[in-house]
C-alpha cells in the first residue's frame, strides 16, 4: 500500500497524512461500531455533533484561539470568502486595505471593490510578485476596517514571515499556511483557510472570526452569507461539509500526534531548507521568490531552459516525485511540502536536484 504512494507535491488539493486516509477508509464504512459510515449519518445525530465538536476544539488547542473568536466551518471554498469578508465588514463609503502580492489577492480585490473604498497600499505585481513587503514598505489609513493580506502566495512562493503590525484589525487568507506554524489569532479580526491544502480534503473553508465582527453586517445580506448566522448555528444553520470536517478533525488529531505546530513548523523549515540550499548554490535552480520572502510551503523556482524544466518534471515524476510543475500563471517548477508531506520526499527530491544538474548541462 505505502509502496505505491509516490511522493505528492501538489499545491492543492495535497498531501494527507496516510494514517488519517486509512482511519477514514475505515470511519466511512462504518463509524466507531455504529454500522453507519461518516458520510452516510445524520448531521443532527449524536455521533457528528461529537466530531464537529472535536474537529473545533483540537483547532483551537492547536492555534491556541482565544474564546472570543468563534470557528466556522463553511462551503464555497477560499474564494468566497473573498466576498464574505467585504460584505460582512464593510458598509459603503467604508474603508479597508489590501496588500497585493499575487493572484489570490489580487481576486480579493477584486471583489471588495464592489463594497467598500479599497486601498492597495503596497504592490509587488510589477515584480511578478516575487516578495511581500516589509513592515515600512506601506502605510494603512487611520480609518481602515481592516487590513487584509494572504500569508502564504501559493503560487509565487512567497510568504510573511511577520505578521503585519499597523494597529488595524487583520484579516488574513491563511489557505496555504494554516496550522504550519504558531500564530498570534488575537492579532486578527478573521482567519480563513480552504482545507484543501494544509487541513484535510476540498469542500470545507475553516473561518476563525472575532465575536464583535459577527455585527457588522448590513440588514440587507442573505442569511447564508452572513457569518453570525453560521456562528449562532455552530455551522449547523444548514447542511454542513460532514465528511470534510470529520477528516480535518483527523488531520488535527494527527498534528497533535506530530507534536503540534511548534514542532512542524521545524520540520516544515527542515524540508524547505535542503530545497532552498540548492537555489542558493548558483545559477542552475533559480527561485522565484526574493530570499527575504521565501515561503516555507511552496518553492517555485526555474532551470536554465523551460525545456530542461519540462524533462525534470517528467524525470521526476517518473520516480515517484509528482506534481512539480509550476502553477500555469508563472510556468516553471513549484514544489508545495504541507504539513503532510514527509521529510523523505524532500530528501528524495533535494538527491534528484542534485543528480539532474549533474546530468543536463544547460
Ligand atoms: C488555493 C487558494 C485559494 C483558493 O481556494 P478555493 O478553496 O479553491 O477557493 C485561495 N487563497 C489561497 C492563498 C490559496 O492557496
Amino acid at each position: 500500500m505505502t509502496a505505491s504512494r509516490v511522493f505528492n507535491f501538489n499545491p492543492g488539493p495535497s498531501a494527507l497524512p496516510l494514517d488519517v486516509l486509512k482511519q477514514t477508509s475505515v470511519d466511512v464504512v462504518n463509524y466507531q461500531e455504529t454500522g453507519i459510515g461518516v458520510a452516510e449519518m445524520s448531521h443532527r445525530s449524536a455521533e457528528f455533533t461529537g466530531i464537529i465538536q472535536t474537529a473545533e476544539a483540537l483547532l483551537r488547542e492547536l492555534l491556541g484561539i482565544p474564546k472570543n473568536y468563534h470557528v466556522l466551518f463553511m462551503q464555497g471554498g477560499a474564494s468566497s470568502q473573498f466576498f464574505m469578508v467585504p460584505m460582512n465588514l464593510l458598509s459603503p463609503g467604508q474603508r479597508a486595505a489590501y496588500l497585493n502580492t499575487g493572484t489570490w489577492s489580487k481576486k480579493a480585490i477584486k471583489e471588495a471593490n464592489a463594497f467598500g473604498e479599497i486601498d492597495v497600499p503596497y504592490s509587488s505585481e510589477d515584480q511578478q510578485f516575487n516578495r511581500v513587503p516589509l513592515h515600512d514598505e506601506y502605510a494603512v489609513s487611520t480609518d481602515t476596517r481592516y487590513l487584509y493580506f494572504v500569508s502564504n502566495n501559493t503560487i509565487y512562493g512567497t510568504q510573511f514571515g511577520t505578521m503585519p503590525d499597523k494597529g488595524v484589525t487583520l484579516v488574513s487568507d491563511m489557505s496555504s499556511d494554516i496550522l504550519s506554524r504558531p500564530i498570534d489569532v488575537s492579532q486578527f479580526g478573521i482567519i480563513f483557510a480552504g482545507a484543501q491544502k494544509n487541513l484535510g480534503p476540498a469542500g470545507v473553508t475553516v473561518v476563525i472570526i472575532r465575536d464583535d465582527l459577527l455585527d457588522k453586517a448590513p440588514d440587507t445580506l442573505p442569511t447564508m452569507l452572513r457569518y453570525k448566522t453560521h456562528a449562532d448555528k455552530q455551522s449547523m444553520f444548514n447542511t454542513p461539509p460532514c465528511l470534510a470536517i470529520y477528516m480535518v478533525g483527523e488531520v488535527c488529531k494527527w498534528l497533535q500526534k506530530q507534536g503540534g505546530v511548534e514542532k512542524i513548523e521545524q520540520v516544515n523549515r527542515a524540508k524547505a531548507a535542503s530545497i532552498y540550499e540548492l537555489i542558493d548554490e548558483g545559477e542552475y535552480y533559480r527561485g522565484h521568490a526574493e530570499p527575504g520572502s521565501r515561503s516555507v510551503m511552496n518553492i517555485a523556482f526555474n532551470l536554465p531552459s523551460a525545456e530542461l524544466e519540462a524533462r525534470f518534471i517528467k524525470e521526476a515524476a517518473a520516480q515517484g516525485l509528482v506534481g512539480l510543475k509550476g502553477h500555469r500563471s508563472i510556468g516553471g517548477c513549484r514544489a508545495s511540502m504541507y504539513n503532510a508531506f514527509p521529510p523523505e520526499g524532500a530528501d528524495k527530491l533535494a538527491t534528484f536536484m542534485r543528480e539532474f544538474r549533474a546530468a543536463h548541462k544547460p
